[in-house]
């Protein structure tokens, strides 16, 4: 179940982010190297690395900009790369959300000691509690420390399956449930919506199957097993 976490090298310095890439690989994590700014919030999106190193000053797309971007549907852990000293009290404040910093130069070896720390620090252990809680007025499940943000449709959807483990429900159920205004949407919407869903509850639960596909039916929620130790 241990796959290497995947860091996103977020840097415009080649030279700099090969020398990363290099200590990072050493230490058995595996990464992504994106250049520029624009189209970094995307790739989090779609691959969901567990953590990303994001440099400040960069083409395309500022740093802080970026960083607000990634925080406006993920909490993926975020370590700010910046000369800038004087900008550190801002990156840490709330309102961007990263979750530490480094200051250039650094030592590579010391910024992957910092990778490690701040994984340790906001990735829940083993023995954490299995169970997951809902916040309805925020749409978040939370696991331990960690929460993960769902879309309105994914939340209802997943509320439905939550709220009632190991009931089958068909899509036209689910559909039902998801969209107030009585909207009529395709089986593959509903599909679509639960491998999104799968997805955010994997990176909260790493290597726990919660939501079941039932062959003709549709599907059902089991709750992860409750470990013993
Ligand atoms: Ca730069």
């Amino acid at each position: 179940m241990n796959e290497p976490a995947r860091i996103l090298i977020v840097e415009d310095e080649e030279r700099l982010a090969h020398l990363v890439g290099d200590y990072l690989a050493a230490a058995g994590f595996s990464h992504h190297w994106l250049a520029e700014g624009s189209g970094v919030a995307d790739w989090v999106r779609d691959n969901r690395p567990d953590l990303v190193l994001l440099d400040l000053m960069l083409p395309g797309r500022d740093g802080l900009d970026v960083c607000r971007d990634i925080r406006s549907f993920s909490q993926v852990p975020i370590i700010m790369v910046t000369a800038r000293v004087e900008e550190i009290d801002r990156l840490l404040g709330l309102e961007l959300g990263a979750d530490d910093y480094v200051c250039k130069p650094f030592s590579p070896r010391e910024l992957v000691a910092r990778v490690k720390a701040v994984l340790r620090r906001l990735q829940p252990t083993a023995t954490a509690s299995d169970t997951l809680e809902l916040e309805p007025h925020s749409h978040r499940v939370r696991h331990g420390e960690r929460t993960m943000e769902l879309t309105t449709v994914e939340y209802r959807i997943f509320e439905t399956l939550y709220q009632a483990p190991n009931r089958i429900f068909s899509r036209d159920q689910l559909m039902d449930r998801a969209y107030e205004d009585g909207r009529i949407v395709s089986d593959r919407t509903i599909d679509s919506h639960i491998k999104k869903l799968r997805r955010k509850l994997a990176e909260l639960m790493p290597g726990a199957e919660l939501i079941h596909s039932v062959y003709g039916a549709g599907y059902r929620y089991e709750p992860a097993a409750v470990s013993n130790d």
